[in-house]
């Protein structure tokens, strides 16, 4: 299933849904990101992976053909409560050491078999879990995990979900038998210290402005919000059109590459809410009022960029705004 939660990582939600012909299902955080699937003419079985946060949602869930995850007992309740025309498709998420969402071991066979008895969800029940730590490949808490879901699930012929992205990567015994993609879909590994191309995975986002200004600096004329950068020496600076306010993160250190004309140039002082500042030295690559400037993409991967924030990829990809405009290619 193609997790296409946070409109598909930053992506667009309803496009990217549109051109992943070969998922099987796709699996969304919200009921209103499951309904704009909809909206947009989607066809496929969308799982909720917070399950639905409200009774009166179920004729929703019902009528649209959305799945939901039941992870505690309140769910459980009201599903068992609700007056249905028809059973919901239910996935029972087993808590196996994630401590986020999720029933707990012990409780694993109450509520299988209340799932089976109550006349509101299917008698297919799925199995899910999720991973806290398959990032890490060194950690020995996956396989804990893996083992504990084998051991209650051994008994049910139902199917199992265990793998976010991090898990199909580096976890093979992990598979079960469906798998949750969300980042790799999008090129981009959740790995530590690697990126998509490890994986041979392709990044799908190329985030891009253009430079508005070039300008002198002289020595020690303090650049931008706080003054907080000044060159030593006299130096030019390249503007471009790009901050927060287009999601770029702020806290960006300075150095954090940028690439113009396929040379990679730092940038400088604050990321402001709408430009940057890049220090392009005495400009021997003749950079000019107009140039395309690639903020991260196939050549500059998020994974770096989101090293130099002090943060993950995933955060940058979903933080793009609305003032960004997308154009797609295949
Ligand atoms: C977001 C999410 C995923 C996808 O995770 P990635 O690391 O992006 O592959 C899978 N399962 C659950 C429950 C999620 O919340």
């Amino acid at each position: 299933m193609a997790v296409l939660k946070a409109n598909a990582y930053g992506h667009g939600l309803v496009t990217i849904a549109q051109h992943l012909n070969d998922a099987d299902a796709f699996a969304v955080a919200r009921i209103d990101e499951a309904l704009a699937l909809r909206a947009g003419g989607l066809t496929k079985p969308i799982v909720l992976l917070e399950g639905f946060f409200d009774e009166a949602d179920l004729p929703i869930l019902l009528a649209n053909n959305f799945q939901t995850i039941i992870h505690d007992e309140n769910q459980l309740a009201a599903l068992e409560n609700a007056q249905l025309e028809a059973p919901i498709n239910c996935w029972l998420k087993i808590n196996t050491g994630m401590h986020r969402l999720g029933i707990a071991p012990e409780q694993f066979d109450e509520f299988y078999n209340r799932l089976q008895k109550t006349a509101n969800a299917n008698n297919t029940v799925n199995l899910m879990t999720h991973f806290s730590c398959a990032d890490d490949v060194d950690s020995s808490k996956t396989m804990q995990q893996i083992a504990l879901f084998n051991r209650l699930a051994e008994n049910v012929e139902q199917a199992h979900c265990l793998s976010n992205s991090a898990g199909i990567l580096a976890w093979p015994s992990g598979h079960g038998d469906w798998v949750r993609p969300g980042l790799m879909l999008y090129g981009v590994s959740p790995m530590a210290n690697t990126t998509g191309k490890t994986y041979q995975l392709e990044p799908v986002m190329r985030l891009t402005t253009k430079v508005i200004a070039v300008r002198n600096v002289a020595a020690h004329e303090a650049v931008g919000y706080s003054g907080r950068w000044q060159s030593d020496k006299p130096t030019q600076l390249a503007v471009v059109a790009m901050g927060y306010g287009d999601g770029y993160p702020r806290h960006a250190r300075a150095g954090t590459p940028v690439i113009i004309n396929k040379q990679r140039y730092g940038i400088v002082g604050s990321v402001a809410m709408d430009m940057i500042t890049l220090d392009i030295g005495n400009n021997t690559h003749n950079i000019k009022v107009g140039d395309e400037v690639t903020m991260w993409g196939p050549e500059l991967p998020v994974e770096e960029i989101a090293q130099c924030a002090d943060t993950i990829p995933y955060e940058l990809l979903c933080n793009i705004t609305p003032r960004v405009s997308y154009q797609y290619q295949r």
